[in-house]
C-alpha cells in the first residue's frame, strides 16, 4: 500500500480516538519510523504530507538527510551511545530518549543550541526496556536545571508489547501522570509538554490517555500490506 492511502487510514483513526477522548486532532504529531525502510519508501512519506520523521540509528538518520536535507523535521527515537552523540546532536530537531546524566553531559557538551529531549521512561519496568523508572524521572529532572542546552519537552515511553488494553492504558496513564509531576516543578527548562507514546499497534489507545506524538513504523511505511 503506498504511504498516503496508509496515512489517510491512520488520519482516520487518530480522528476517532479524538473524539472518544475528546480532544483536538492537531495536538497530535504523526512522526514516521523510518528505520526499517529505503530512503526512498521515507521520501514518499514526506511527499504525502508527513513533515516529522524518527531514525534510531546514526547512520540510518545520516544516510536519509543526505537525501532528504532538512525538508523533514528530524526525531532520534533510539538507544544513543554517548560516543555517537556528536554524530547526530546537531543533526536532529528531538531525542527520545534521554534515559541517563552521563548522555545529558554529552549532549550538554556537543549541541550547539538548545536541544528538545524526551526522558525516556521505562514505565512496565521491563528488563529489556531502555529507560528511567518512574521513582527515578523526577530527580532526574530536576538535576538537568542548569543545563542550558537541554530543554526537557516532554516524556517518552514504549508500551509492553501486549494486546492486554488495560496494561497498556496503565502504562500510558503513569507517563501522563509523571508528566504532571514534571510541570508541577516548573523548572524553566523542562516544561514538559508533551508526550511521545504509541506505535502501530497502540497509538489509538495513547491518544485517548493523552499522547501529543505518536512513533509509528510498520502501520505508516512498512512496505508489507
Ligand atoms: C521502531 C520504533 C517505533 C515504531 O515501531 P512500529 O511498531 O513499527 O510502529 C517507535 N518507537 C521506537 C522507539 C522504535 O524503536
Amino acid at each position: 500500500m503506498k504511504v498516503k492511502d496508509k496515512l489517510k487510514i491512520i488520519q482516520g483513526n487518530i480522528q476517532e480516538a479524538c473524539e472518544k477522548s475528546n480532544r483536538n486532532p492537531e495536538e497530535i504529531t504523526v512522526i514516521a519510523v523510518t528505520k526499517y525502510v529505503t530512503i526512498d519508501r521515507a521520501a514518499e512519506a514526506v511527499e504525502a504530507g508527513v513533515v516529522h520523521l524518527g531514525e534510531n540509528r546514526d547512520e540510518g538518520l545520516l544516510a536519509k538527510q543526505e537525501v532528504l536535507r532538512d525538508k523533514p523535521i528530524w526525531h532520534f527515537i533510539g538507544s544513543l551511545q554517548t560516543r555517537k552523540v556528536k554524530n547526530i546532536i546537531n543533526q536532529v530537531d528531538y531525542i527520545h530518549s534521554l534515559d541517563r546524566l552521563s548522555l545529558a553531559i554529552e549532549v550538554n557538551k556537543r549541541a550547539q543550541k538548545q536541544i528538545n529531549c524526551f526522558v525516556q521512561v521505562n514505565v512496565s519496568g521491563e528488563e529489556s526496556k531502555q529507560g528511567l523508572s518512574y521513582e527515578e524521572v523526577t530527580d532526574f529532572v530536576m538535576s538537568l536545571k542548569d543545563y542550558e542546552k537541554i530543554r526537557i519537552c516532554g516524556l517518552m515511553t514504549m508500551a509492553p508489547l501486549t494486546a492486554n488494553e488495560s496494561m497498556l492504558r496503565s502504562c500510558f496513564r503513569s507517563l501522563k501522570e509523571l508528566q504532571c509531576k514534571i510541570q508541577n516543578l516548573k523548572l524553566e527548562n523542562a516544561p514538559c509538554t508533551e508526550l511521545s507514546m504509541g506505535m502501530s499497534n497502540d497509538y489509538m489507545i495513547a491518544i485517548e490517555e493523552g499522547a501529543t506524538m505518536v512513533r509509528i513504523g510498520t502501520a505508516l511505511v512498512g512496505e508489507e500490506e
